[in-house]
């Protein structure tokens, strides 16, 4: 069975798709084809009724009432971390810190973890698919004693170089900062590699693993990496949720990062004192519901199964490249093995942008643009990309209706 066909063929998530009731609809007179889950996926049945049932009987404040709403919604949200630890492999729920999504967790470890212990001539190193979210704010952190960001290069390809890797580590190298898989090109980096080579020089790692959780099963013990960092949105979930794993000596040994509410262990004027991890890291009311709508979506892709996800993801991502590939003028950026259900690509002599909107009158919702990624943009030489990005309820047919709308749209450039 060929891939186009394997695509085609019923299949048990084709019951899953009539989970996400949003994709059931018409835009701009076509059906919608919905190929921007790496942007932000739709969300099942299973998590919106999680939601809704918590808020309509559940809903309070956490950690701080006597009540029976309250301590329903503490158990909720505490559930919910467990969920998450279970999920990542962690060793206890107290290495999960509930943060915004990816970009807070990033921010977190940059602010409490890495800059009290950077000094002048410091080095971190990231690589060059990163996304802003784990460029800038090391940045933030560098710039203001001296440090320095280095760029771990890779291959046309999409591949990171990891014989350069043991050369970049050095005695000034104070973090590395990876993506588990590359949210433009796809690549699925080989963290637990990565992550023995940085080890062998002492430097601790984080993961953005903003786009790999919706795709594969992550053991952060397997992984052997120290902090791991993931949005509730792009699995499936709630935005506003999202969660940073890191491992308990070292989320002990941090300071606070924001201060408030539900992160102290007592106030005065003079000083106060801090709870531990993770309530340090929580001031203030957390996203509650989102925790909950996040545990929903873990609890609905462990029930789709990694396995299914993985040979529905890959069937239609074979397809997708193949049919793309058949385009004159039309070329991908990112072609590793077993990578993500990921697409970027241009067409000769158009722009993504016209190309985005093209598509879009035909119903087709690509991305286009930087993809928040503007020094990868600069690696191969573009301002933008078109990216068609794959989640567990596309069908091969909207995969036609993707190359046909190319198709389309070059026609009409060249007319
Ligand atoms: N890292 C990668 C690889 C991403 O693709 C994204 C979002 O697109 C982020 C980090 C940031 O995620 P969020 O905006 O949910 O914090």
């Amino acid at each position: 069975m060929n891939a186009r066909e394997q695509a085609s063929v019923p299949h048990a998530l084709q019951a899953v798709r009539a989970q996400f009731p949003i994709l059931a609809q018409t835009v701009r007179g076509k059906p919608l084809v919905y190929l921007d889950s790496a942007a932000s996926a739709q969300k099942p049945l299973a998590v919106l009724d999680a939601m809704r049932a918590f808020e309509l009987h559940d809903y309070a404040n956490v950690h701080r009432g006597v009540h029976v709403l309250a301590q329903r919604a503490t158990d909720a949200f505490e559930a919910a971390r467990a969920r998450v630890a279970a999920f990542l492999h962690a060793h206890s729920p107290k290495e999960i810190v509930f943060v915004r999504g990816a970009t807070e967790a990033v921010n977190l470890v940059a602010q409490s973890f890495l800059r009290p212990r950077l000094r002048a001539g410091d080095e971190v190193l990231v690589t060059a698919m990163e996304h802003h979210a784990n460029i800038v704010p090391w940045q933030l952190v560098c710039e203001p004693v001296g440090a320095t960001l280095r760029v771990l290069p890779m291959s046309d390809t999409g591949a990171l170089d990891l014989d350069a890797l043991p050369g970049m580590l050095g005695p000034r190298t104070r973090l590395l900062a990876v993506a588990h898989a590359s949210n433009v090109l796809g690549t699925v980096n080989d963290v637990a590699r990565i992550t023995r080579l940085a080890h062998a020089h002492g430097v601790p790692v984080l993961v953005d693993g903003a786009q790999a959780v919706a795709h594969l099963p992550v053991d952060v013990q397997l992984l052997g990496c120290d902090f791991y960092a993931f949005s509730g949105h792009k699995l499936y979930g709630p935005t506003g949720i999202g969660a940073l794993w890191g491992r308990a000596e070292l989320l002990d040994a941090m300071p606070p990062y924001q201060g408030g509410g539900d992160m102290i262990r007592s106030v005065s004027f003079e000083r106060s004192t801090y709870a531990d991890a993770p309530a340090r890291f929580e001031a203030g009311t957390p996203n509650i519901t989102g925790a909950v709508g996040l545990a929903a979506a873990i609890d609905f892709v462990q029930g789709v199964g990694w396995d299914a996800i993985a040979a529905h993801e890959q069937a239609l991502l074979e397809l997708a490249q193949g049919e793309l590939e058949a385009i004159a003028g039309l070329r991908i950026y990112g072609t590793t093995p077993g990578k993500i259900g990921v697409i970027a690509f241009n067409v000769e002599g158009m722009h993504a942008h016209d190309l985005g909107t093209i598509v879009d009158a035909l119903g087709v919702a690509i991305r286009a643009g930087h993809h928040c990624a503007m020094p990868l943009m600069q690696r191969y030489g573009v301002a933008a990309m078109a990216r068609a990005s794959l989640g567990v309820y596309n069908t091969a047919d909207e995969v036609h209706a993707l190359a046909r709308a190319v198709r389309k749209a070059q026609a009409m450039f060249a007319g």
